[in-house]
């Protein structure tokens, strides 16, 4: 052992071993990149000296914040972006930036936002597949707060970032697919029976009402009958945009099944579903659909609906879905082109 080395040293040294053995497992555990980015930071600021640090991410042109520990405000209160000289610096060269007297460091003169008061700075790249998505950012206001250790320490940490990064976005991808109608990009019925479930519940809680929505299209087989099924689904993928682009932005609307549609509106009551539900099945008769006057016995596309409220029509998933659709039922037995209330 060398001369230098110091009961400090060693108990840092410790420190950083037990961190490293103990991180793997705490992250691995996690496949939320939100809990993963604050459990990287908490690592951070316990075993440097750092007063402030920060996981960014980088997405094209955009910087984001995943995590950030002791700034004073908020990291995010500072405008970030991939134009800032340190971060291009570190997207162009892939290579840590490391000072610990910022002030008389030339090489990184103008690196520093106006205004900073760091004297120690210690970045570095997140890198997958060679490209930099991400930075871990350490800084002290203290001269001389890292050492090669340090730098090692993060280097190793940057490497479990980007593991965490890459796991969550597959992970993400996934959990996408298995939600998603691929024909109309929708969420499909799974994803509908989850929401139901959760937002029902709220709806319990806060004591507040809810509304569905169970959509049919009129005679949709003699449309796919007359122009096949291929112009059938573009009909499909038309008014799943139709019906999006006419909600509010937290109402969400499914495809429930095959040209089924439904639609859940969070906060709203009878009349409020009512009128929704007419705008939605005038809007659809109102667009033009190619080869509608040929197969459709109305000459149009319409819509049948049927309406049912939390609490009035049911107080579970079951009755509600039951209640909305023995109401659309209700819709085709009167003729079709219509809104029926439970
Ligand atoms: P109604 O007014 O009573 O709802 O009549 P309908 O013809 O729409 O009802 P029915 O349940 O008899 O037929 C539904 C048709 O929807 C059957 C099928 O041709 C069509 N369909 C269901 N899923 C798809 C799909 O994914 N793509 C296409 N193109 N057509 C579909
Ligand atoms: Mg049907
Ligand atoms: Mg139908």
């Amino acid at each position: 052992m060398s001369p230098e080395m110091t009961d400090s040293l060693i108990e840092k040294k410790l420190k950083t071993l037990s961190a490293i053995s103990g991180l793997h497992q705490r992250i691995g555990a996690h496949l939320d990149l939100e809990e993963v980015g604050g459990i990287l930071v908490d690592t951070l600021s316990n075993i440097t000296n750092c007063e402030a640090c920060a996981i960014l991410l980088i997405e094209g042109d955009k910087v984001s914040i995943l995590a950030e520990r002791g700034f004073i405000g908020s990291f995010g209160s500072i405008n970030l972006s991939t134009d800032m000289p340190a971060i291009r610096q570190i997207i162009e060269t892939k290579k840590p930036i490391f000072s610990n007297d910022l002030e008389k460091d030339d090489a990184l003169a103008g690196c520093v936002p106006a205004g900073c008061r760091a004297k120690s700075l210690l970045c570095v790249p997140v890198l997958i597949n060679n490209e930099v998505k991400g930075i871990l950012h350490l800084d002290s206001f203290e001269k001389n707060a890292f050492d090669e250790e340090d730098l090692n320490f993060v280097q190793l940490l940057a490497k479990e970032t980007a593991i965490a990064i890459e796991r969550s976005l597959l992970y993400e991808e996934i959990k996408n697919l298995s939600v998603t109608d691929t024909l109309t990009n929708l969420f499909n019925r799974r994803k509908m029976e989850e929401d139901l479930r959760n937002e029902l519940e709220r709806s319990k809680r806060y004591a507040r009402p809810l509304s569905i929505l169970m959509i049919d299209i009129d005679h949709f087989k003699n449309f796919n009958d007359y122009h096949g099924h291929q112009k059938g689904d573009d009909v499909l993928r038309k008014l799943a945009s139709l019906l999006k682009a006419n909600l509010r932005a937290i109402d969400r609307v499914y495809r429930y099944g095959g040209e089924e549609f439904f639609v859940m509106l969070p906060e709203v009551d009878k009349e409020g579903a009512l009128a929704c539900a007419e705008r939605l099945r005038r809007k659809a008769e109102q667009e033009p659909f190619e080869g509608e006057k040929e197969s459709q016995p109305s000459g149009k596309i319409t819509l049948s609906i049927g309406v049912a409220t939390y609490p009035f029509d049911g107080d579970t998933l079951d009755k509600l879905l039951e209640a909305a659709d023995s109401a659309l039922y209700r819709a085709k037995a009167l003729g079709r082109n219509r809104v029926c209330l439970y």
